[in-house]
């Protein structure tokens, strides 16, 4: 039988196990990738294991979620940051050089290689053939350790591309229709392959706008083919060499299909506040809007700002919009700017930003109360634009552009009936992605060769083995859906205190309930209660961290998000999957002991424990977790278990 390209990408890089879905394996990982809110603990870790340099082929170090220097924490991270890279040999992009994603996709990305990246959105050079993975802190520092990276071997779905996009419709619009289809669960424990003849329809730049939000569908990773749309995007980026082709083969198997005909689709749009809730954008035209931002890792490329620098030439944003433009990368500024195309836009009344998150995760950009905001984002999970009553949209930039231009939201389509002039803008490379690279420093050329730490930098908070008796309250009860963001906000009177875990944890779980820090210290102990998809949204480790500094020793969910469940384990706190008639029934405050003995049930690999509830009823929760899983989780946690593991060899 034939391979998927996935199969093949992973078993090239198969150190352990087999390629059945379900089975774990353990891969071999050539670059990672971290940022800089979960970059400081990766680096603490780091110190912690006590290694002298990184081992993979590639490690880069970015500074790009908070760009923005409020007092010294932030500065006192980008430095920390800046010396770990030069101590340890891994190449540091400043901040204010742009966003990871953009960053790494410009300088790194080769197909056929594997990517281990501590941001949920890892899997954006998926459109160059990089098999690349979100994941939690913990394991970026395994991996650079040297060891694998282990994953239960996902399904591999083959997404099949056929016709060609209409004018008008975009790359974006295919990701918001197979979220409209599939919702934000439907990728979960899933591998999106693109097949089909429509591949070759789409550049490179509109298939990483494609793998970018497959993380909003759930999914491990998305990837596509290599062909010569991806050997002309390395050839402009200057890394043709790199190029390799890679194809599935004509007889690989898929474990399911979903056919999108690209000719079929028209501009959608998804609503507040979730990404999945997509309609056709003529549903909700008519409606002011009072902010467009184009940017962010999904579509803040030149590719994807320049079609609303046209639509915009000789034109004017409405008076009572707002229009921001925050480019994914510097590189994407500079060569926007040598066009003529920046001042262009701040003539028709943009306001032109640096290269960061910054308003992704609400710092910079916070949209009025009650307004609407149309963005080229991938999330709009209500308060993550840095206010609770927010109403976002998440569109193509030509929507967002249409949109600016009317001052409501529209179908570009019945706006270029309206003004004669507007032509669909299409998709333009530029021909040399000519920037200059001075923001991003390479090892060799390190300004530092050891740690400097201000005094915003802390220590990491350590586990004591799993104990055998688990017992404590319900210390919240939340609904489907909670996000990392719900665990541990990113805004930036928060995310100051990433490095500081004392001091981070007073804000966990405060949207939902400002006292839960209090309690839970108070308590020493207890559990977490949430419905479906608990820990969906970011890879950040500090929402699993955070509850282990309080106290928490498990949650009990009836499902979880991938990356938030191993970084569960990676912590010592036990998830365990319990039933809609258990969540039903358990309420906040309840008293729950774990009956069975847990550290020698969850080391003998027992799957199916009871919990005694009040003293009064009992139910099963289910462990679903490797051996090793169950190995980290006996340990404390990976860093624990990591120590013990190089202590025994
Ligand atoms: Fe940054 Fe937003 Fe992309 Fe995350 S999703 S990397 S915060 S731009």
């Amino acid at each position: 039988m034939g391979q998927t390209l996935t199969e093949k990408i992973l078993d090239d890089h198969l150190v352990e196990g087999e390629l059945e879905t379900g089975e774990e394996i353990g891969i071999e990982i050539d670059q990672v990738l971290t940022q800089d809110t979960t970059g400081t603990m990766v680096w603490l870790q780091f110190e912690a294991m006590g290694l002298d340099n990184v081992q993979t082929e590639l490690a880069a170090q970015y500074c790009d979620h908070q760009t923005y220097q409020f007092d010294f924490k932030n500065t006192d991270d980008h430095r920390f940051l800046r010396s770990a890279a030069g101590t340890y040999g891994a190449h540091f992009s400043r901040p204010g050089n742009g966003i990871c994603h953009n960053v790494h996709r410009e300088n790194f990305a080769a197909p056929g290689k594997t990517l281990l990246g501590s941001d949920s959105h890892t899997p954006t050079p998926g459109g160059l053939g990089e098999l690349a993975i979100g994941a939690g802190g913990i394991d970026i520092t395994v991996a650079m350790g040297g060891a694998p990276y282990y994953i239960e071997m996902p399904e591999v779905v083959n997404v099949r591309l056929e016709g060609e996009l209409p004018d008008w419709a975009t790359a974006k619009d295919v990701i918001l229709e197979l979220l409209r289809r599939l919702s934000v669960k439907g990728g979960v424990g899933k591998i999106l392959e693109y097949t089909g003849p429509g591949v070759e329809t789409l550049t490179a730049p509109e298939r990483m706008t494609i793998t970018n939000m497959g993380t909003e569908l759930g999914a491990t990773t998305s990837i596509f083919p290599t062909d010569e749309q991806t050997q002309d995007y390395l050839e402009r980026v200057g890394r043709g060499e790199e190029y390799v082709e890679l194809q599935p083969d004509d007889d690989a198997e898929y474990d399911d299909e979903i056919v999108v005909d690209l000719s079929d689709l028209e501009p959608l749009i998804a609503q507040p506040s979730m990404p999945d809730n997509v309609v056709p954008v003529r549903e909700v035209a008519g409606q002011d809007v009072d902010q467009v931002i184009i940017g962010s890792c999904t579509n803040g490329g030149y590719e994807d700002i320049l079609p609303g620098a046209k639509m915009l030439e000789g034109r004017e944003v409405d008076k009572k919009t707002d229009m921001i433009v925050a480019p994914g990368s510097k590189q994407a500024s500079e060569i926007l700017a040598r066009q003529g195309w920046v001042a262009e836009m701040m003539a028709a009344g943009v306001n032109f930003s640096e290269a960061t998150c910054g308003a992704c995760i609400g710092i910079g950009h916070v949209p009025a109360s009650d307004s609407v905001s149309l963005r080229t984002f991938n999330r709009n999970f209500e308060g993550r634009s840095g206010i609770e009553d927010d109403n976002v949209y998440l569109c193509s930039p030509e929507v967002a552009t249409a949109a600016a231009l009317k001052g409501e939201i529209v179908d570009p389509r019945d706006l270029s009936d309206e003004l004669d002039d507007l032509e669909a803008p299409g998709i333009e490379l530029p021909e040399q992605y000519d920037a200059s690279k001075t923001d991003l420093i390479s090892p060799d050329e390190a300004v530092d060769d050891e740690l400097v730490k201000g005094p915003n930098i802390g220590d990491v908070p350590l586990k004591d083995p799993l104990d055998s008796k688990l017992q404590g309250p319900t210390l919240l009860k939340m609904d489907d859906n909670i996000t990392t963001d719900h665990i541990i906000p990113a805004t930036q009177d928060i995310l100051m205190y990433r490095s500081n875990v004392p001091k981070l944890s007073e804000f966990t779980l405060s949207r939902i309930d400002e006292t839960f820090a209090d309690r839970a210290l108070e308590a020493d102990g207890g559990f977490l209660v949430a419905g479906e998809n608990y820990g969906q949204g970011s890879s950040r480790e500090h929402a699993a961290l955070c509850p282990m500094y309080l106290g928490v020793e498990g949650v009990l969910a009836q499902s979880f998000a991938r990356i938030h469940k191993a970084n569960l384990f990676n912590f010592g706190l036990i998830p365990l999957t319990i039933d809609e008639d258990t969540y039903e029934r358990i309420e906040q405050g309840d008293d729950v002991e774990i009956v069975d003995d847990v550290a020698e049930a969850v080391q003998s690999g027992q799957e199916e424990f009871t919990i005694r509830v009040n003293d009064d009823w009992e139910a099963t929760a289910q462990l679903d977790a490797s051996e090793r899983e169950r190995d980290i989780l006996a340990a404390g946690g990976k860093l624990a278990h990591t120590k013990k593991q190089a202590e025994e060899s």
